[in-house]
Protein backbone atom coordinates (compact mmCIF):
# COMPACT_ATOMS: atom_id res chain seq x y z
CA UNK A 1 0.00 0.00 0.00
CA UNK A 2 1.23 3.56 -0.70
CA UNK A 3 2.64 5.71 2.50
CA UNK A 4 2.62 9.31 2.16
CA UNK A 5 5.42 10.79 2.84
CA UNK A 6 6.11 12.22 6.70
CA UNK A 7 7.33 15.54 5.03
CA UNK A 8 4.93 16.27 2.59
CA UNK A 9 2.01 15.15 5.19
CA UNK A 10 3.40 17.95 7.72
CA UNK A 11 2.22 21.17 7.44
CA UNK A 12 2.97 23.39 4.69
CA UNK A 13 5.51 25.61 7.15
CA UNK A 14 7.53 22.76 8.03
CA UNK A 15 8.02 21.25 4.27
CA UNK A 16 9.11 24.52 3.44
CA UNK A 17 11.76 24.45 6.41
CA UNK A 18 12.99 21.09 6.11
CA UNK A 19 13.35 21.94 2.22
CA UNK A 20 15.08 24.81 2.91
CA UNK A 21 17.63 23.28 5.44
CA UNK A 22 18.31 20.17 2.94
CA UNK A 23 18.91 22.88 0.06
CA UNK A 24 21.43 25.07 2.43
CA UNK A 25 22.96 21.33 3.28
CA UNK A 26 22.34 20.98 6.85
CA UNK A 27 22.71 17.44 8.13
CA UNK A 28 19.58 15.64 7.88
CA UNK A 29 19.98 14.38 11.66
CA UNK A 30 19.80 18.12 12.34
CA UNK A 31 17.21 18.58 10.88
CA UNK A 32 15.41 15.52 12.05
CA UNK A 33 15.87 16.94 15.86
CA UNK A 34 14.42 20.21 15.17
CA UNK A 35 11.50 18.85 13.12
CA UNK A 36 10.98 15.84 15.07
CA UNK A 37 10.27 14.15 12.20
CA UNK A 38 13.07 10.49 12.10
CA UNK A 39 15.77 11.02 9.58
CA UNK A 40 14.81 8.26 7.61
CA UNK A 41 11.73 9.96 6.71
CA UNK A 42 13.39 13.05 5.49
CA UNK A 43 15.88 10.81 4.21
CA UNK A 44 13.24 9.27 1.67
CA UNK A 45 11.66 12.94 0.97
CA UNK A 46 15.09 14.16 0.38
CA UNK A 47 15.56 11.15 -2.76
CA UNK A 48 11.48 10.79 -4.11
CA UNK A 49 10.25 13.60 -2.85
CA UNK A 50 12.04 16.68 -3.93
CA UNK A 51 13.26 15.55 -6.86
CA UNK A 52 9.66 15.48 -8.41
CA UNK A 53 8.74 18.99 -6.59
CA UNK A 54 11.77 20.70 -7.69
CA UNK A 55 10.74 19.49 -11.37
CA UNK A 56 6.78 20.57 -10.69
CA UNK A 57 7.84 23.96 -9.77
CA UNK A 58 10.49 24.43 -13.26
CA UNK A 59 7.58 23.20 -15.50
CA UNK A 60 4.74 25.53 -13.84
CA UNK A 61 7.21 28.34 -14.34
CA UNK A 62 8.57 27.59 -17.51
CA UNK A 63 6.75 27.97 -21.21
CA UNK A 64 8.50 27.62 -23.89
CA UNK A 65 9.11 30.47 -26.33
CA UNK A 66 8.56 29.97 -29.82
CA UNK A 67 10.70 31.55 -32.59
CA UNK A 68 8.56 32.67 -35.46
CA UNK A 69 9.49 33.54 -39.14
CA UNK A 70 8.20 36.70 -41.19
CA UNK A 71 9.44 38.04 -44.29
CA UNK A 72 8.72 42.06 -44.81
CA UNK A 73 9.22 42.22 -48.71
CA UNK A 74 9.94 39.31 -50.47
CA UNK A 75 10.64 35.30 -50.30
CA UNK A 76 12.37 33.02 -51.91
CA UNK A 77 12.31 29.23 -52.36
CA UNK A 78 12.73 27.46 -48.66
CA UNK A 79 14.49 24.38 -49.61
CA UNK A 80 14.11 22.95 -45.78
CA UNK A 81 10.22 23.50 -45.63
CA UNK A 82 9.38 22.82 -49.81
CA UNK A 83 7.21 26.14 -50.39
CA UNK A 84 7.28 29.55 -50.55
CA UNK A 85 6.00 31.49 -47.77
CA UNK A 86 4.23 34.67 -48.16
CA UNK A 87 4.98 38.05 -47.67
CA UNK A 88 3.70 39.38 -44.57
CA UNK A 89 2.52 36.19 -42.56
CA UNK A 90 3.78 34.44 -39.58
CA UNK A 91 5.90 31.00 -39.58
CA UNK A 92 6.65 28.59 -37.27
CA UNK A 93 10.41 28.34 -37.50
CA UNK A 94 9.98 24.76 -37.00
CA UNK A 95 8.64 23.57 -40.23
CA UNK A 96 7.14 26.79 -41.39
CA UNK A 97 3.95 26.15 -40.02
CA UNK A 98 1.56 29.33 -41.30
CA UNK A 99 0.75 31.04 -37.91
CA UNK A 100 -2.51 33.30 -37.80
CA UNK A 101 -1.75 36.94 -35.77
CA UNK A 102 -4.33 36.37 -33.22
CA UNK A 103 -2.50 33.31 -32.31
CA UNK A 104 0.80 34.69 -31.51
CA UNK A 105 2.22 34.77 -28.02
CA UNK A 106 3.60 37.61 -26.05
CA UNK A 107 6.73 35.67 -25.54
CA UNK A 108 6.95 34.50 -29.40
CA UNK A 109 10.37 35.49 -30.68
CA UNK A 110 10.24 37.13 -34.42
CA UNK A 111 12.79 36.89 -36.41
CA UNK A 112 11.98 39.13 -39.32
CA UNK A 113 13.46 38.54 -43.30
CA UNK A 114 14.07 42.10 -44.61
CA UNK A 115 16.07 42.15 -47.67
CA UNK A 116 17.99 45.06 -49.00
CA UNK A 117 15.80 46.73 -52.33
CA UNK A 118 18.43 45.43 -54.76
CA UNK A 119 17.81 41.71 -53.93
CA UNK A 120 14.29 42.31 -54.03
CA UNK A 121 13.57 41.43 -57.72
CA UNK A 122 13.82 38.93 -59.48
CA UNK A 123 13.52 36.01 -56.94
CA UNK A 124 17.07 33.77 -57.74
CA UNK A 125 15.87 30.97 -56.33
CA UNK A 126 14.02 28.29 -58.53
CA UNK A 127 10.39 27.50 -58.42
CA UNK A 128 9.32 24.69 -56.39
CA UNK A 129 8.61 21.15 -58.48
CA UNK A 130 4.92 20.51 -59.68
CA UNK A 131 3.92 17.02 -59.28
ZN1 LIG B 1 7.95 14.09 0.74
Amino acid sequence: MFQKCTVCSAPREVQESVNLQLARGVRMIDIAKAVGISKSSIGRHSLKCLPRLTLEKYAKNFTRRRLLITWKNTVGWVPEAGKYPEVGRFYLWDGLVPIEKKDIRPDDATFVVEYAPRLVSPPADPPPPTS
